[in-house]
């Protein structure tokens, strides 16, 4: 992938320079905001790395001219960490996705691996993990033949799982997803919610708990 590196810690945007060539991707790297701007109207990156604190404009002022000028580069933010505020300020700017800093730079290149499978060439029809089914059109939702009968947030809650198998989720992340503000990030639901879609995949499981750290849906 073509990807631009918004980052005004020299030794940081060096550091993930080097990491995405050896993953075999192309990188350009600015260090300030208006550069930023620049670099993605001359160039279509596939993907744009996008710190919040930056010279000249932040990321979401530059993430906000990029949309209004019609680039739709997808967005990593590179959020500070407990920012809640931020990741949500992001997404709802069109971000594709956010990651905390500081950040392990093995967590980084699945995120820019996620971001590259997400928009598949011909859109995918289907989600499917294991004998797990997810239409997209249809919404239905099959294990096997057996179709499951799923509240929309229950049905909102996998497909986040399902967009990414393998991927931990945090509490607070997914519910940031699927509930987004209304329930003041109480990560108890989710809890709820997970026990009950565990009950209507039935077994073998496909939903696993990775302790301290979240979910994450895979083939048993
Ligand atoms: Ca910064």
């Amino acid at each position: 992938m073509r990807i631009l590196i918004v980052e005004d810690e020299a030794s940081l945007a060096r550091h993930v320079a080097t990491a995405l060539t050896e993953a075999g991707h192309d990188s350009e790297t600015v260090s300030d905001g208006p550069a930023a701007v620049a670099a993605a109207e001359r160039v279509a990156f596939d993907l744009i790395l996008l710190d919040v604190m930056l010279p000249g404009l932040d990321g979401f002022e530059v993430l906000r001219r990029l949309r209004e000028r019609g680039i739709s580069s997808r967005v990593l933010m590179l959020t500070a960490r407990g920012e809640i505020q931020d990741r949500v300020t992001g997404l709802q700017l069109g971000a594709d996705d956010y990651l905390p800093k500081p950040f392990a730079m093995q967590e980084l290149l699945a995120r820019v691996r996620a971001l590259g499978r997400r928009y598949p060439e011909a859109p995918a029809q289907a989600l499917q993990v294991g004998d797990l089914r997810l239409h997209l059109a249809s919404q239905e939702v099959r294990r096997g033949e057996r179709v499951l009968d799923l509240s929309s947030r229950e049905r909102a809650l996998l497909k986040v799982l399902m967009r990414e198998p393998g991927r931990i989720f945090t509490r607070t992340e997914l519910c940031e997803r699927v509930w987004e503000r209304e329930h003041e990030y109480d990560t108890k639901l989710v809890e709820v919610f997970i026990g009950r879609l565990r009950k209507k995949i039935a077994d073998p499981p496909l939903i696993h708990t990775v302790r301290h750290l979240g979910y994450t849906v895979r083939e048993p």
